[in-house]
């Protein structure tokens, strides 16, 4: 059996298009699950079209908003499959691809990711941002993503009970998938703009994501606060000396520019490393609450 688990948030027009043509391209068996992530519009008036007469569709609707990495998870712990695909409700992720997707997991990959290779009209800033992300994960992980991977994946059962063991609260799926193994094969697509409705991702909610990836993987970017911190104190150091001989050989020294340089590069390195080191505690703080990922409201044709 397959299951396909879909996050949404206001989508209310996307529903009917995306369960209709991602009916034409998966075996009658499949399951739909959908995840209700706290929508305000109609999304779940229009799931509820289909889940009256199609048992298939499901729905988990949480209690508020909890953001698409925790709606997904929300979404795995409730499949049934034996192959799970999980995607975006948006037809940014083509149900045309899944039969491919299927394929390959019928050739024994275990993990079959995909991989944007361009999206049309995608902002300047969107583009730019994502891909100094990427670059920047990838240089300072020991795991590596994909530039441009997409949440839209196929994988085994026994890919999704391994995931499931992770406790974690701040999970960054993509790099989960990444970190886990098993053999991993992955499909190019070109992503087409969303045709209704806007992203959900602002660049505030992407940047904290981005960071979230960031340090749940991977514990160098403190150390390159702290080599920073030394490289830059050393500077300043050389820097004393350099002027203390030169006020001796007699020329005044207008100082002023060097000195706000140097105490505005100083501050600003040091908010970074604070920053930083911030987050990491945030973690701990998070993690040590234990509080649950997502918190159920209601469930459609869930047994
Ligand atoms: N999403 C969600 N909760 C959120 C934000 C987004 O469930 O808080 C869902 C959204 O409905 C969509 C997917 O996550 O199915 C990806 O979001 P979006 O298409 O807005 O992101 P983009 O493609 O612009 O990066
Ligand atoms: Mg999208």
């Amino acid at each position: 059996m397959l299951s396909i688990v879909i996050p949404v948030y206001n989508e209310q027009e996307n529903i009917a298009p995306l369960l209709e043509a991602l009916k034409s391209y998966t075996p009658a068996d499949t399951e739909y699950l959908l995840v209700d992530d706290g929508s305000t519009d109609d999304t779940l008036k229009a799931i509820l079209l289909f889940s009256g007469r199609d048992s298939n569709v499901k729905c988990i609707s949480l209690s508020r908003n909890f953001g698409q990495q925790n709606a997904l998870m929300a979404g795995l712990h409730y499949a049934k499959g034996d192959v799970i695909i999980i995607m975006d409700s948006d037809l940014q992720h083509p149900p045309a691809l899944i039969p491919e997707m299927l394929r390959k997991i019928n050739e024994g990959y275990d993990i079959v990711q995909t991989r944007r290779t361009g999206t049309q009209r995608i902002g300047v800033i969107k583009r730019i941002s994502t891909y100094l992300f990427y670059k920047f994960i990838n240089s300072v992980s020991d795991i590596r993503i994909e530039t441009n991977a997409a949440d839209f994946k196929a994988f085994t059962r026994k890919v999704l009970d391994n995931i499931l063991k992770f406790e974690e609260r701040d999970l960054f799926l993509r790099g989960v998938f990444s970190w886990v193994g098993f053999s991993t094969t992955t499909i190019d697509f070109e992503a087409p703009p969303r045709k209704y409705g806007t992203t959900k991702y602002s660049l505030g909610k992407m940047m904290i994501l981005g960071l979230r990836g960031v340090t749940s993987f991977s514990l160098k970017p403190l150390r390159i606060a702290f080599l920073a911190g030394i490289i830059i104190s050393l500077l300043a150091f050389c820097m004393g000396i350099y002027y203390f001989f030169v006020y001796f050989r007699g020329h005044t020294v207008p100082g002023w520019m060097s000195l706000m340089t140097a105490v505005l590069f100083l501050g600003g390195v040091q908010l970074l490393a604070i920053g930083l080191l911030g987050e990491y505690v945030a973690g701990l703080v998070t993690e040590s609450k234990k509080r649950p990922l997502y918190l159920i409201k209601d469930t459609i044709n869930i047994k």
